[in-house]
Parts: C-alpha cells; structure tokens; sequence
C-alpha cells in the first residue's frame, strides 16, 4: 500500500503538471522508491479509491486548504517502543527515530462534528483517539466510522480525573473500567493509555499494566486554537514528536471549527517539512 501511496504521489504531481492549475500549491514531497509492503494493522492508507485517485486525493487536499503529504517511511521492524515483561509500562512523549514524522492524537472526544468524519475519510491522515467515557457516552457510535477507518482508539479514563489524586484501586477503575467500555463498543482492547492533564504516578503505570495497557502516551505539541503550543525552547516539531489535539468544537474554539482546527494543525506540522506517521507502527 505504500506504494499505491508513492504512485498517488507521483500521479497527483503528474496531474498539477499536466493541467497546469493551482500553481501557488507546488506537489508533495518528491516520489521516493516505494517502500516494501509491510503486514501491518490496516492504515488509513489510499487504498480505497486505488490508482486512479491521486488527483482525488490532490482535490480533497485542496478542498481542506492543503497539500498532500509525503508518504510515511515504512513502519520499522521492530518497534521502538515496547513493554518488557516484569518492567514498568513505559511513559513516551515523543518516539526513537530520525524520519521526520510526528503523531497525531486527539483527546476526550466531547465536539462530534461529522464534518471531521470526512475530512478524515478524504485525507486518511492516521490518528489515534484518547476516549474518556463521560465524554462520549451518549454518542459512542459517532467514532465508529473513524475506528472502520483504521484509527486508533486508546483509553482515556472513564471520568477524566487528575489521577493522581485517587487512590492505587480507584486508578484502577477508571483504567480497567474504560478499557472495559472501549472493548465492548468498538471490538478490540486499546493498547495506549493517556492519564487526563498529563498528571501520573507510580500506581498509574501499575494499574495501567494490570489493565493491559502497553503504553502510556503524553505529547511534546499541543494544538491550541490556531496555533502549536510547543514544550521545547526551540519552538519546532522533532522527529516522532507526538502532537495532542482535542475533540473542540465552536464554543472552545472561539467560533472556528473541528475541521478548521484540524487543518491548521495538518498545516503546521507540514510548514516544518513533516508527515504525519501512526502511532501504533511504533508502539
Ligand atoms: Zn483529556
């Protein structure tokens, strides 16, 4: 499917030639040699419309105020990041690696906006998805089209309480308890956890391991109304950097839309020369 991706690439930079438009939007990055296939969990990758979509792809990026990304380097052979056994759950901001790629992950899920649906059906930029149950509990099928589209669904508590507040089996329930609810709805177990606020401790990664979690996930970008909000002095994305948006509509957003928000944060992360990679390949 890489491949398909490079061709797309080769093809929509073929059409931008060809017919001569939007001159002020140059292709995506340059066509490298395709990647070998890998046998990896299904992607929000370009397969569904197969060749003859590239200039689809390039008019649905252009429809959202973009460019097409450069294909991802293919996932590495073994992950960077994993969970030894009789060993902490790991906690990563950020993932080993020189590619310039960064992760997409967006929280709690309160806006349902189904315009993002299918922003997301039309650029298949991969995400994963950090659900708290009181936040999307009277709407669980509104993700469902986004978890069909190969997005990852991780835990993100029941309630959304500072854990470390709560006592070593009341961290427990929020974990266990959500990942309980996302398995029932959704089919499958998450595999990364996300403490609300960032705020964890010792018994955090204890309970999170009893819970089957592999992973707890923090981020190095936040994605504010319009702009990044950036950890590091030097205000920049790193390689495998993971970025935090949120599920915000107008009311959070000051009037600006999921969708708008969403393509301000695509627009910056490819300003600085990056494509966005999914987090499950390393994790
Ligand atoms: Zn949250």
């Amino acid at each position: 499917m890489k491949k398909t991706i490079a061709l797309r690439t080769a093809l929509t930079a073929a059409a931008l030639l060809v017919t001569g438009c939007t001159a002020e939007r140059p292709p995506a990055a340059p066509v490298s040699a395709p990647a070998p296939p890998t046998s990896s969990a299904p992607r929000p990758a370009a397969e569904e419309s197969g060749t003859p979509g590239a200039p689809a792809e390039a008019a649905a990026y252009r429809k959202w105020g973009l460019k097409p990304f450069a294909a991802p380097p293919a996932p590495p052979a073994v992950k960077p990041v994993v969970r030894k056994p009789g060993e902490p759950v790991p906690v990563v901001s950020d993932i080993p690696t020189e590619e310039k790629i960064v992760f997409v992950t967006i929280d709690d899920g309160a806006e349902k906006d189904p315009g993002f649906v299918t922003m997301m059906r039309e650029l298949k930029v991969p995400f994963t998805m950090f659900l708290t149950d009181s936040a999307i509990r009277t709407d669980y099928a509104y993700f469902s089209p986004l978890v069909a589209q190969g997005h990852g669904v991780a835990n993100h508590t029941l309630t959304h309480p500072d854990l470390r507040t709560l006592s070593p089996e009341a961290q427990r329930r929020e974990i266990c308890g959500q990942q309980q609810k996302l398995k029932e709805r959704y089919g499958t177990a998450p595999r990364l956890f996300r403490p609300p606020y960032g705020n964890w401790n010792e018994a955090t990664r204890t309970a999170a391991g009893s819970c089957g979690v592999d992973a707890i996930v923090l981020w190095r970008e936040s994605m504010q109304i319009k702009n990044m909000q950036y950890q590091r002095g030097d205000r920049k994305l790193h390689p495998g950097d993971i970025v935090l948006a949120h599920f915000r509509g107008p009311s959070e957003l000051k009037g600006r839309t999921m969708t708008e928000m969403t393509a301000t944060m695509l627009r910056r992360i490819q300003e600085q020369g990056f494509t966005v990679a999914r987090l499950e390949d390393y994790v």
